[in-house]
C-alpha cells in the first residue's frame, strides 16, 4: 500500500521502519531534518510536505506528540488526502480532541481508527507493539492488517476515542502498579529484606504484576529493566506525567473517582520538576527510597 506517515520522532521512525520491511511504500512526513534524513535510510521516501506525502495515499497515519499537532495535521490532512484514504492516528491524545478529530474525518467523507500504542521505543523498533483502537468496525477491519505489520496485538475497543481510553486507563494502572511496587521494595529494604528475596516471593505471591516481575525498579531481578542501566529510558517519567495528565483530564471531565491516580499524577509531576523527566518512570524507586 501507499502509506503517508507524518512523524517521525522516537516511535515514528521504528513504526515507519517497519511498514517498509512489510512491503509497503512508506511516504514520511516530519518538520524536523534530522527526522526525515533518519527515515529515508530506514527505506521510506521522504515527502517535502505534508501535502505531498498525502497525494495518492490509501492510508494516512499520524504519530505526533499531542492532541493540538494531531488537530492542526489532520485539518491539512482532510483538505489533501483522497477521502476513499484510511486515516490512523497513532498518537497519544485526550479523549475529546480524538473523539472530535473522529467526528471531523467521519464528516468529510473519511474512515478513521485512533489506534494509540503501548510497548515503548524498543516496540516500536522490534515491530511487537500493542495497538488499542477506536472506531467503526469497518475501519477497524482495514486498518487491522496495516498495524499487525508494527505490532504484535491488534484490539478493537470500541467507538472513536475508546483506543485513547483504553491506553489512559492502562497507563493509570501502570504508574500506580509502578510506584506501589517501589513502595513494596523500599519497605522490604528498611526491614532487612534482600531486593532478589523479596522478588522471588512477591513475584510468586498476590504482589505480583508486570511493574515488577517485567520492568522491576531495583537493579538485579530482571535483566532487561531500566534499573539495570542508570534508569535510561525505557518510558520516559515525562511521558507517564504526560499520560497521567491525559487520565485526570479525562476522569474530571467523566466524573470519575481516582484517587490513587491523582496521588500518582503528584508523585510524577513532582519526580519530573526535580530534574528526572527525562529518565525512565521507575526511577520512581529513587525517590521514595529518598522519601522525598
Ligand atoms: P517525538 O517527539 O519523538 O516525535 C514526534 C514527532 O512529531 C517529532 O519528530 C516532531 O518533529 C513531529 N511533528 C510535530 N508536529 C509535526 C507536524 N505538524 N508535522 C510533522 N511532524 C510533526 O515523540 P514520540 O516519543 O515519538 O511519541 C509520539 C507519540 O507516541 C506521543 O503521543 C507519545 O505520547 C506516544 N507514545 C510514546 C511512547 C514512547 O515511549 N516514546 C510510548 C507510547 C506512546
Amino acid at each position: 500500500m501507499k502509506i503517508a506517515f507524518i512523524g517521525l520522532g522516537h516511535m515514528g521512525s521504528g513504526m515507519a521502519a517497519n511498514l517498509v520491511k512489510g512491503g509497503h511504500e512508506v511516504r514520511a512526513y516530519d518538520l524536523s531534518a534530522a527526522a526525515m534524513t533518519q527515515a529515508v535510510a530506514e527505506g521510506c521516501i521522504g515527502a517535502a510536505s505534508l501535502n505531498e506525502a498525502c497525494q495518492d495515499a490509501e492510508a494516512v497515519i499520524t504519530m505526533l506528540p499531542a492532541g493540538q499537532h494531531v488537530l492542526a495535521v489532520y485539518a491539512q490532512v482532510m483538505e489533501q488526502a483522497e477521502p476513499s484514504a484510511l486515516l490512523i492516528d497513532c498518537s497519544t491524545i485526550d479523549v475529546e480532541s480524538a473523539r472530535k478529530v473522529a467526528g471531523q474525518a467521519e464528516s468529510a467523507g473519511f474512515a478513521m481508527v485512533d489506534a494509540p500504542v503501548s510497548g515503548g521505543v524498543a516496540g516500536a523498533k522490534a515491530g511487537t507493539l500493542t495497538f488499542m483502537c477506536g472506531g467503526p468496525q469497518a475501519a477497524f477491519a482495514r486498518a487491522e492488517p496495516i498495524l499487525q505489520a508494527m505490532g504484535k496485538a491488534v484490539i478493537h475497543a470500541g467507538s472513536a476515542g475508546a483506543g485513547q481510553a483504553a491506553k489512559l486507563c492502562n497507563n493509570m494502572l501502570l504508574a500506580i502498579t509502578m510506584i506501589g511496587t517501589c513502595e513494596a521494595f523500599a519497605l522490604a529494604e528498611k526491614l532487612g529484606l534482600d531486593d532478589q528475596v523479596f522478588f522471588d516471593i512477591a513475584s510468586k505471591a498476590s504482589g505480583q504484576n508486570w511493574s515488577m516481575t517485567s520492568y522491576c525498579p531495583v537493579p538485579g531481578p530482571v535483566p532487561t529493566s531500566p534499573a539495570n542501566n542508570d534508569y535510561q529510558p525505557g518510558f520516559a517519567a515525562s511521558l507517564m506525567l504526560k499520560d497521567l495528565t491525559l487520565a485526570m483530564q479525562a476522569a474530571a471531565q467523566n466524573d470519575a473517582h481516582t484517587p490513587l491516580g491523582a496521588k500518582a499524577h503528584t508523585l510524577y509531576e513532582a519526580l519530573c520538576r526535580q530534574g528526572h523527566a527525562a529518565q525512565d518512570f521507575s526511577y520512581m524507586m529513587e525517590r521514595i527510597r529518598r522519601g522525598s
